[in-house]
């Protein structure tokens, strides 16, 4: 089974999350003697085809037009399966971010295929493609299989690991024609966060801070520990709702979902909304004054205090042993 690829670029960079995704087609592709592509859709984005021939791409598939400076669904939808048509594929996996779910839907009716959002594990049994994906806001997993083929799939950033096996993708241009009609909708405009901090999705470290911080401009101290440990910080919906944090640092049900390799939560309940944002994190440190507190029943590590005397010596330890 031939598996492809929708590889995300933004801002003249690769995705880290599409890495990862490729990572992961090559990985179940091995045993199936099946070929990886790749669809690089956007403007001015060939010269990532080298990178996707190291992570494992046998083919990169290339649409470029000025008009995909930024994301236009029905056009890099429409190139998608330009790109699947070529190569015969089984599956179509992308990212989970916010393009990729909105692409996979998009994908998914024009093939009049199934799509999974969002999954956490994919694997190939007997030729059927089965997806794992969290439901019930992570209480427990689901394995989804597809009637038709080929089965489309969002995979969650930061749950695969990207992997490097060297090699070169053949490049080919692929000849889409693009109308009007594939740019009904479209970005108008971009409004970006301040430069330099951590995207909150793609982060390894996370530092959360919650109503139990007691005040907005107690907020400094999870933004230093997230500065010393070069962390992404996030927020429970409490203090979003509170207006102490925007909405683009919520993590959880209505918020973002994040899968990061250490999140802290200082201050935060636990609640089942939150936990459905970052319970899939490979280790979780919640510091919080109560200990029934639900979130200690998530944690790997947990610190029973008051965040606002535990975090500063925190900050003061860790500058010492990253120091040294
Ligand atoms: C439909 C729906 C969607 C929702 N979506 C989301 C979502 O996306 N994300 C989300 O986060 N929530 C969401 N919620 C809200 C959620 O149910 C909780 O209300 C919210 O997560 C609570 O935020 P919190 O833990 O910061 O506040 P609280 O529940 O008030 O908890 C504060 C915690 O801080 C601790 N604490 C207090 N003082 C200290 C101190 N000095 N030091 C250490 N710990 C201290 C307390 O023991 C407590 O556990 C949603 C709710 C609904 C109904």
């Amino acid at each position: 089974m031939n598996i492809l690829v929708f590889a995300e670029v933004r801002d003249g960079k690769l995705k880290k999350s599409s890495l990862e995704t490729l990572s992961e087609a090559v990985r179940l592709a091995g045993p199936l003697g099946g070929k990886v592509g790749v669809a690089l859709v956007g403007e001015g984005v060939k010269a990532h085809a080298e990178t996707l021939g190291r992570y494992g791409a046998a083919r990169v598939f290339v649409a470029e037009s000025p008009r995909l400076k930024h994301y236009a669904p029905e056009a890099v939808a429409k190139a998608v399966v330009a790109a699947h048509q070529k190569l015969g594929s089984g599956a179509i996996l992308m990212a989970a971010t916010a393009m990729g779910r909105d692409l996979a839907g998009a994908v998914g009716a024009l093939l009049g295929t199934g799509a999974a959002a969002d999954c956490t594990g994919v694997s190939v049994e007997g030729g059927k493609v089965r997806a794992k994906r969290p439901v019930y806001s992570g209480k427990v997993y689901a394995t989804v299989g597809f009637k038709k083929s080929p089965a489309v799939v969002s995979l969650r950033p930061n749950v695969f690991p990207a992997k490097e096996v060297g090699g070169a993708a053949a490049v080919e241009d692929l000849a889409v024609a693009f109308e009007d009609a594939d740019f009904r909708s479209a970005v108008r405009e971009v409004a970006a966060t301040a430069q330099g901090k951590v995207e909150l999705t793609e982060a390894s470290v996370i530092v959360a801070g919650g109503r139990g911080l007691q005040a907005p401009e107690n907020f400094k101290v999870r933004d230093e520990l997230a500065s010393v440990l070069g962390a992404a910080v996030g927020a429970s919906r409490a203090v979003v709702d509170n207006g102490w944090r925007p909405h683009s640092e919520q993590v959880g049900q209505t918020g973002k979902t994040v899968a990061p390799n250490l999140y802290i939560a200082l201050g935060i309940s636990g609640a089942i909304q939150h936990l459905a944002g970052m319970r899939t994190s490979k280790v979780i440190v919640a510091i919080n004054k109560d200990p029934d507190a639900p979130i200690f029943k998530a944690a790997t590590y947990g610190v029973v205090g008051d965040a606002m005397e535990i975090v500063p010596a925190l900050i003061q330890n860790l500058k010492k042993v990253l120091a040294s």
